[in-house]
């Protein structure tokens, strides 16, 4: 992909040159699921606490007996943020996809339960610049080695194929999505296009 073929994205994302990427989803079984694990921030946590008997219904068995007697949330942390619970191997709220995400969808927005760090998924946002990568592996210390991130598995543009989590994204540096609180981008003062930051290189 050529920096001339791409398109103009409303946030910054560092590697949209380069970045292949494509969502196989069911056919991985949805294995970005597994030991899923997201840092959740606190908005996110006290949204899903008030909703969750809109959840418990669809969850697995044995997630739906951790999450009613041990919570949703460990104690362990990721980035400053608490992290999800898992059972059988699998995050609490995985049961042949995402239960936050199905039940978000039925109500007209598929993030609106959804941890922001799974709802971007493969997008993450660069520690030290305002902006945003793709992860794939061997970029900024890529240490997942789940299959759809090797960007050899596809040849389709990672900012073609991302479309709604490039938007979902550029909801966060708005601020629109500053409920969710603790760790979420605040808005940018200024920023740049990826196509032109891509130009630039
Ligand atoms: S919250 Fe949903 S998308 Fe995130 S790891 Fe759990 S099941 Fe997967």
């Amino acid at each position: 992909m050529t920096s001339k073929a791409l398109p103009t994205l409303p946030i910054l994302v560092e590697n949209a040159a380069t970045a292949t990427f494509d969502c196989v989803y069911p056919t991985c079984g949805g294995k970005c699921c597994k030991q899923g694990r997201p840092p959740v921030e606190p908005g996110e946590i006290a949204r899903i606490e008030a909703n969750l008997a809109k959840f418990l219904p669809h969850l697995r068995e044995k997630a739906r007996k951790v999450v009613t007697e041990r919570g949703f949330m460990t104690r362990r942390e990721k980035h400053g943020r608490r992290m999800m619970a898992v059972s059988e191997g699998w995050c609490v709220f995985e049961n042949q996809g995402c239960v936050l995400h199905k039940v978000g969808a039925k109500e007209g927005d598929r993030f609106k339960y959804k941890p922001w760090a799974c709802a971007t998924f493969p997008l993450d946002r660069l520690e030290k610049t305002d902006g945003w990568y793709v992860r794939q592996w061997k970029v900024n210390g890529e240490g997942w080695d789940l299959f759809c991130l090797n960007p050899k598995e596809s040849k389709k543009p990672a900012v073609s194929t991302m479309q709604g989590e490039i938007e979902f994204a550029a909801r966060l540096d708005s601020g629109e999505e500053a409920w969710r609180g603790g760790d979420v981008p605040k808005p940018a003062k200024k920023r740049k296009t990826a196509k032109k930051r891509a130009t630039r290189k």
